[in-house]
């Protein structure tokens, strides 16, 4: 039987800005995501992070603990958690959006602020990037 699917969302308040630290972020997801069989997209603001994970409940729930505590950010307040049947993101171990990349009708959001963002336009803003991404 297949493993159930949920699919999670956080925003978080960066507080190591390093290019070093992105790194070390995009190096370990990349490493450890294929093993649990997490997707999903990381879009890094001037202040904040936005994170979109899906997988297994039990690998996405255990990956979310840990990414809670990791000192490279704080405040992290989860927005969305879901049962999905689909994932969003299947090619994509941990896809790294930089918020100037991607064009922005909200002007907090041009300027790479996602602290007060809501769930529904958290959610909104991984479906558009898929249809952009993928066509
Ligand atoms: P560990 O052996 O615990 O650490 C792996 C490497 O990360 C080591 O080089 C260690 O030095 C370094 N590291 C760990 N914590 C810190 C820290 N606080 N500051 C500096 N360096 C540190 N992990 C994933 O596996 N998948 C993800 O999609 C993912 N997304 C993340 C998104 C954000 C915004 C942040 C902040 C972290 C994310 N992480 C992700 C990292 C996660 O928090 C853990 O650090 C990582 O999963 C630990 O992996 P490990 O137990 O295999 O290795």
């Amino acid at each position: 039987m297949q493993a159930e699917l949920k699919q999670v969302i956080y925003v978080s308040e960066r507080t190591d800005l390093s290019d070093h630290s992105l790194t070390n972020i995009f190096d370990i997801s990349h490493k450890n995501n294929p093993e649990k069989g997490i997707t999903g997209c990381l879009l890094v603001g001037s202040n904040s992070y936005l994170q979109f994970l899906e997988g297994p409940s039990l690998a996405v729930e255990a990956l979310y603990l840990k990414i809670k505590v990791d000192s490279r950010h704080k405040n992290v307040k989860k927005l969305h958690d879901q049962s999905i049947g689909e994932r969003l993101f299947s090619s994509w171990s941990m896809k790294f959006a930089p918020f100037h990349s991607l064009e922005w009708s909200n002007q907090d959001f041009d300027s790479g602020n996602f602290l007060n963002i809501k769930p529904e336009g958290a959610v909104n803003i991984f479906h558009s990037i898929n249809e952009v991404m993928n066509g």
